[in-house]
């Protein structure tokens, strides 16, 4: 068996960072930037004013309460048509323009109308209380965001903000999702005999796009020799896909025709991982266009092994491709709250968890449910990962390494 480490290191070192391409902004959720964005336009775009409230000269309102007289009206969009003189104010709204003459804003709260046409001020204020001075959330020229920082909802927000429409970031990678097995059914019909119904391409499907890249649906092949050779051969040879996920048909039976196929068609190389789940595990290149080589990632058709070899390999080798430079992800320690047995077989059991905050400022974790490779359902409640080491288990209160999954896991209400 191969230590998970040393797989990690084989798999990554064949998975190049891919192309630098020019990407509309809305395109380029989870992408990495391949170069600085400088700011050509300043956010806010012109001094503004924090509050609702009134416009003043802070000369004016040092000694309160003071009765000013209120000369005009500015809402966020418009411009103050008059400018502030001696003794005078000017109504004014969230982010509206802060008025000619203006050096000080005064919140409504603090103040009191009086008659039609003046105000009282209460409170006394200073030059440039409540003003949002033009550039001071960035500035023109300024990096706003450097090479390799990966593009959140946030950043999108920010890249909104600058008006940059356009960015320069490392590929999507087209990742091809194929399930094989003459068993699976996914067209709803009834069982027949032996039929189970597929699973693992939806899953697969949703996390290769959680995971930043594009997902390409490939769908089911039966486990037939020639009709899997001629799919393989003609997603890679005419860029359909830029890596091509598989699930079933890596591990030791006599039908698993992906192994003989990929054999034939791709450099492979076949593990057996030092892990449970996901023991049997296939990686290999096959020949792309452009002189590109399309990684392949031969997971097992048990869906939580299916699940697990994809977040512990294939998800940090797509990290790669998408030029991360974290392609992990980080792992913390945690207690663990029940005793957790086990037996040496030389592998690291990978047990799914849930984990919360506890009052002790720790984490917790609790496995969700029963841990067979097939038993998914107990899986998807789990929102993390926990590494028990080879030996005879942890006990209740132990410390172990935990591994978040993404955002989207977790099904357990906390
Ligand atoms: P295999 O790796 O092809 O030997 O499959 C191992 C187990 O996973 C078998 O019980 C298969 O029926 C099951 N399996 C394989 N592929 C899928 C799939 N796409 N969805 C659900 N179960 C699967
Ligand atoms: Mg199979």
């Amino acid at each position: 068996m191969t230590p998970l480490e040393e797989v990690r290191e084989i798999v990554l070192a064949q998975c190049a960072r891919g192309p630098v391409v020019a990407l509309p902004v809305r395109e380029a959720r989870g992408c990495v930037l391949a170069a600085d964005v400088v700011a050509t336009e300043p956010v806010p775009p012109f001094a503004n004013t924090a509050v609702d409230g009134y416009a003043v000269r802070s000369v004016d309102v040092q000694t309160v309460p003071v009765e000013l007289r209120v000369i005009g009206d500015v809402a966020a969009g418009a411009v103050s048509a008059v400018a502030l003189t001696e003794g005078t104010a000017i109504r004014i709204m969230t982010g509206a323009p802060i008025p000619d003459g203006c050096d000080a804003v005064v919140m409504v709260e603090d103040t009191e109308r009086v008659g039609g046409d003046a105000v009282r001020i209460k409170k006394a204020a200073s030059s440039g209380d409540a003003i949002r001075a033009q550039g001071s959330d960035v500035e023109v020229g300024t990096t706003v965001f450097s090479a390799g920082t990966v593009i959140t909802p946030m950043v999108e927000g920010v890249l909104a903000s600058i008006n940059a429409q356009e960015v320069s970031a490392y590929w999507k990678p087209r990742v091809g999702v194929i399930s094989t097995g003459d068993e699976l059914v996914d067209d709803g019909s009834p069982l027949k005999p032996g039929q189970i119904r597929e699973s693992n391409r939806k899953m697969l499907l949703r996390i290769v796009e959680e995971s930043g890249a594009e997902p390409i649906d490939l769908g089911i092949l039966r486990d037939n020799e020639e009709e899997l050779e001629s799919v393989l051969v003609k997603v890679t040879s005419r860029g359909v896909v830029d890596a091509l996920i598989t699930s079933g048909g890596v591990s030791m039976g006599d039908y698993d025709v992906v192994k003989a196929v990929l054999g034939r068609v791709a450099d492979m190389r076949w593990f057996q991982i030092a892990m449970k789940p996901a023991k049997p595990f296939a990686f290999g290149v096959m020949p792309g266009v452009d002189g590109r080589i399309v990684p392949v990632f031969g997971l097992p058709g048990n869906p939580v092994s299916s699940l697990m070899s994809f977040e512990l390999i294939a998800r940090p080798a797509l990290r790669m491709m998408m030029g991360h430079a974290s392609v992990y992800r980080p792992i913390i320690t945690a207690i663990v709250d029940e005793d957790v047995r086990r037996k040496p077989d030389g592998k690291v059991h990978f047990d799914r968890v849930y984990a919360t905050w506890g009052n002790d400022g720790r984490v917790h974790v609790r496995r969700t449910g029963a841990q067979g490779s097939h038993q998914l359902a107990a899986t998807a409640l789990a929102n993390a990962i926990m590494a028990v080491p080879d030996g005879d288990g942890v006990l209740a209160g132990d410390t172990v390494a935990v591994t978040f999954l993404g955002p989207d896991s977790g099904a357990v209400a906390p």
